[in-house]
C-alpha cells in the first residue's frame, strides 16, 4: 500500500506521516468481498481492518441462531480494534455487506505501533468512543423502535457508506441485521415500497429513495450519524460519514 494512492480510511488519514510510517510496513491492501466474515464471535481476531470503501455489519449471534446488527463500519472506522485492549475472543461477528477495499494489518504489528505512537492511540480512542456510542444508540433503537423504522435506519446507514442508492442486500440479509423473521422483512418491504421509500427490489439489490427512507426512519439514523461525526469533529478534522475524507 502506498500513501500516494490516497488513504480513504478516515482513521489512517488522520495520522501524520511519522506515525503512519510505523504502520505502513505491515499494511496490506485487501479486497472486501460480499458476505466475507472478517471476525467471528468467540474467536480471536488476528488482524485489524481499515476499510477504504464498502460496509461491514457487526453482528451479535444468539445461542438459538438468531442474529442482530449492532453497528455498521465503513471508511470512518475499523474492525478488530478492540484487540488493543488485549488478546481475547471477539464478542461480535463482522460480515461484509457491501464490497470494497481495506488496509489490513496483523494485530501484534498494530499493537506495537499503538504502544509507540500517541497519535495512533488517539485515533483508536476516537474510534472506540464512536463505536461504543453506536452500540448504545443501536441497543436503544432495537428495544424501542418499530421494525419498519429500524429497517429504514439500517438502509440509510448502508447508503451513507457506499454513496449509492442501489444497495446489495437480500431479504435474508435484512432479517439477520434486524433480528426478525424473513416474513416480517417481506411485509415491511412491501410497506416501504408502497410509500416510495424503496423504489425496487430484485436479485439481491434494493434501490432506495433516500429522502423517502429518511422520512420512514426513526431519529436514530440522524442521532448516530451526528454523534459519530461530532466525536470526530471535536477531536480531529471534521468528517462526514456520507462523504470521503479527501
Ligand atoms: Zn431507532
Amino acid at each position: 500500500m502506498t500513501r500516494a494512492s490516497g488513504i480513504r480510511n478516515h482513521l489512517l488519514a488522520t495520522l501524520r506521516p511519522a506515525h503512519l510510517d510505523l504502520l505502513a510496513p505491515g499494511l496490506e491492501t485487501v479486497s472486501l468481498d460480499q458476505d466475507d466474515v472478517l471476525a467471528r464471535a468467540g474467536e480471536v481476531s488476528e488482524h485489524l481492518i481499515f476499510p477504504h470503501s464498502g460496509a461491514i455489519s457487526l453482528m451479535i449471534d444468539m445461542a438459538n441462531g438468531q442474529t442482530v446488527a449492532t453497528a455498521i463500519v465503513g471508511r470512518e472506522g475499523a474492525v478488530g480494534s478492540i484487540s488493543v485492549l488485549g488478546r481475547s475472543p471477539s464478542a461480535i461477528t463482522a460480515i461484509v455487506r457491501a464490497a470494497g477495499t481495506a488496509s489490513r494489518i496483523a494485530a501484534p504489528r498494530f499493537n506495537a505501533a499503538f504502544s509507540r505512537s500517541p497519535a495512533i492511540r488517539h485515533a483508536i480512542q476516537i474510534h472506540l468512543n464512536a463505536t461504543l456510542t453506536q452500540f448504545q444508540l443501536s441497543a436503544a433503537c432495537n428495544a424501542l423502535h418499530p421494525v419498519e423504522a429500524r429497517m429504514a435506519r439500517w438502509l440509510l446507514h448502508l447508503r451513507d457508506r457506499i454513496d449509492h442508492d442501489v444497495l446489495p442486500l437480500t431479504q435474508e440479509t435484512l432479517s439477520q441485521i434486524l433480528g426478525v423473521r424473513r416474513t416480517t422483512v417481506t411485509l415491511v418491504m412491501r410497506n416501504l415500497r408502497a410509500s416510495g421509500a424503496i423504489r425496487s427490489e430484485r436479485r439481491g439489490q434494493i434501490e432506495i429513495d433516500r429522502s423517502g427512507l429518511a422520512a420512514a426512519a426513526c431519529e436514530c439514523h440522524d442521532s448516530i450519524r451526528l454523534e459519530v461525526e461530532g466525536i470526530f469533529s471535536t477531536k480531529t478534522a471534521p468528517i462526514s460519514l456520507s462523504g470521503c475524507c479527501e
